[in-house]
């Protein structure tokens, strides 16, 4: 007998399962049937697909069983089974992705946090049970194995004889205390009642013996018993229910079951398609984002069923990327069952049924916009970066499908707003649609050239993710109206008598600005203006690079290096433009140098660009302070 520890993340999770923190346990036996039921899938699709391996799908079951004297009960199947390794590695770890962060003390809402990242699963039966044997044989293998547990100390995989491929397992029962009385599992009725609960849509019979008293005959008073196998699920899957026989709370629980969420979903959509391409789908999305999705590994998809056969667990095709936080299932009598993924991507059907789900599911998005908004703006929270994406991705393709599911925060509303609310509430006199970008609305509000589009009572969208500034260009204009980065090339905001006089205090000012362009290698321009507020100085940008989309650049792996054209805007109206002016006059070109770096730096300070020489300009600013 080989005896095995487990690995230290899998023992800490194990942990919290048996001293349950997760307080309805009758769970366990969702989460062994939904296991077996995987297990019969799996042998079943195996046998379409190599011919090494022939079963009959009317004979694929889940059996349960229990004995109220050994206080056991046993859930056995006749699928694909576990090899030794596979024990080993399925059983034996259950930290399978990403990493647990366990803390000590950790509240039980922590706790369920960690749990909920991994999905209950198969150590959900330590919370009802103190020694575990699961004897398995692989339908690849002669051998069967036997694998034990009886909590953290580690398991043991030993030989053991069975005939069949599948798996049984077998759960000792804790003893009865005063928090929990364990034998309830022991009761026909209560098994029944919870596979009625939680596993009715199973596709799969789960068949047990019930056990009947019956008088023995009509006068007498005396009772004889007999056994009768029993399928306790109705295997219709709740998809192909009709609406009224399924409850909200019904669609819910399927989606926390199968997609290991703790939370319920944020909207479930339900379609029933008749026509070229049938097809069913029950779709989710989810009420805040899975907990691998911002991980390299993460696979979108949609479980694939051909008329209630799942052919594919995870069908990528089924929705786009923008949508890729989707879940669900879908089901259709028109695909083959032997399809193999090569011929699905090819199957006109799936793209069909594809293109239905995509407008289906940004139908709903575009429905909930309007009549939820509350409910939509929680979704936006948590997606909208994924759809702004979808706005830029592939040079714009699907930017006319997603535009207007778009939000931005507006200055003056003071919360999210769409482009469309943007353009409803322009003045006639305003033309463009303006937005600043920075890395939060605080910093945005701090900005230099922000208070003249305010002062001219125009509104102004908050652009704060990095992605946000492509999804703008991407989408390029708006009824009409161009978008116009406050901080990017001339605003137009100045009467024609306030710029001539700027372009007169440039141009008389000329040989100044130039020395000072002169000492800045990084900007393009030096210049003084006239639309800046109070702030003496500003950066600014030409051409269709901005200074946020240069930082997003600048972060990537492999830096193009691609640079903003940029501009050092001096405020004229502020005292240091007084002082510039009087230093050239006096020929001071040290100290002007001085200066013209040391309001440089401000600038990229304020636009939170890196300052590339911060001891040379922090030594700088001393100097002149200390005169
Ligand atoms: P999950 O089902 O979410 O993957 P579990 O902890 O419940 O996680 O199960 C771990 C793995 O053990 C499963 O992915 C499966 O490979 C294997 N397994 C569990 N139960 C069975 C079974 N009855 N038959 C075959 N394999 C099983």
């Amino acid at each position: 007998m080989e005896k095995h520890e487990f690995k230290s993340e899998s023992k800490k999770l194990l942990d919290l399962m048996i001293n349950s923190i997760y307080t309805n346990k009758d769970i366990f036996l969702r989460e062994l049937i939904s296991n077996a039921s995987d297990a019969l899938d799996k042998l079943y699709y195996r046998s379409l697909t190599d011919d090494k391996i022939s079963c009959n799908r009317e004979d694929l079951c889940i059996k349960l069983d229990f004995d109220k004297d050994k206080r056991i009960i046993t859930v056995s199947d006749n699928g694909i089974g576990m090899s030794k390794e596979e024990l080993a590695d399925n059983l034996g770890t259950i930290a399978k992705s990403g990493t647990l962060e366990f803390k000590d003390n950790m509240t039980n809402e922590e706790k369920l946090n960690v749990i909920g990242q991994f999905g209950v699963g198969f150590y959900s039966a330590f919370m009802v049970s103190d020694k575990i044997t699961v004897e398995s044989k692989s339908v690849d293998s002669k051998e069967a194995y036997v694998w034990e547990s009886k909590g953290v100390e580690g398991y043991s995989i030993d030989k053991c004889k069975k005939e069949d491929n599948g798996t049984t397992i077998t759960l000792r029962l804790k003893d009865n205390n005063e928090d929990y009385y364990y034998d309830k599992y022991l009761d026909q009725y209560e098994i029944k009642s919870l596979v009625k609960k939680y596993s009715d849509y199973i596709s799969f019979p789960i068949k047990m013996e019930m056990v009947h008293s019956d008088l023995k005959d009509k006068d007498s008073k005396e009772y004889v018993e007999h056994r009768e196998e029993e399928t306790l699920n109705s295997m219709i899957p709740i998809w192909k229910k009709s609406k009224d026989e399924v409850t909200d709370a019904d669609y819910e629980n399927y989606y926390m079951d199968r997609f290991s969420d703790f939370d319920k979903p944020l909207k479930v959509i339900t379609s029933s398609v008749e026509g070229v391409t049938s097809y069913k789908s029950l779709l989710y999305i989810p009420s805040h984002a899975p907990a691998d999705y911002y991980q390299e590994g993460y696979e979108k998809g949609l479980a694939l069923y051909s008329n209630g056969v799942l052919i594919m667990d995870k069908c990528a095709d089924l929705v786009p990327d923008y949508f890729s936080f989707v879940k669900g299932v879908v089901d259709s009598e028109d695909l083959p069952l032997n399809i193999s993924r090569e011929t699905l991507q090819e199957s006109r059907s799936l793209n069909l049924i594809a293109k239905n789900i995509e407008s289906k599911i940004r139908r709903e998005l575009e429905e909930m916009l309007k009549n939820d908004r509350d409910k939509y703006i929680e979704f936006f929270k948590t997606f909208g970066v994924q759809i702004k994406y979808g706005v830029y991705n592939n040079f714009g393709a699907d930017k006319e499908k997603l535009k207007d599911l778009v939000m931005f925060y507006s200055s003056k509303e003071e919360k999210l707003i769409t482009i469309e609310e943007y353009v409803k509430n322009m003045g006639t006199d305003q033309e463009k649609i303006y937005y600043a970008s920075g890395s939060s609305i605080d910093k945005i509000d701090h900005m230099p050239l922000v208070d003249q589009v305010k002062e001219k009572g125009y509104d102004l969208l908050y652009l704060t993710e990095y992605v946000d500034e492509f999804c703008i260009t991407a989408i390029q204009e708006f009824e009409g109206k161009k978008f116009q980065n406050i901080e990017n090339g001339d605003l137009d905001l100045e009467s024609e008598e306030e710029k001539e006089k700027t372009e007169k205090v440039n141009t008389k000012n000329k040989k100044l600005l130039e020395f000072m362009n002169e000492k800045l290698s990084d900007v393009s321009d030096v210049r003084f203006t006239n639309r800046l507020k109070k702030h003496p100085v500003s950066l600014t940008s030409k051409g269709d690079v901005s200074i946020e989309m240069q930082k997003v650049f600048d972060a990537m792996p492999n830096d193009l290096g691609i640079k903003a054209d940029t501009v050092l805007e001096i405020n004229e109206k502020h005292p240091i433009a007084k002082k510039l002016k009087a230093l050239y006059k006096e020929d001071n070109k040290k100290e002007l140098e001085n200066y013209t770096k040391i309001l440089y730096s401000e600038a990229c300070m304020i636009a939170d660009l890196p300052v590339e020489n911060p001891t040379e300009i922090s030594n700088l600013i001393c100097d002149v302070i200390s005169k």
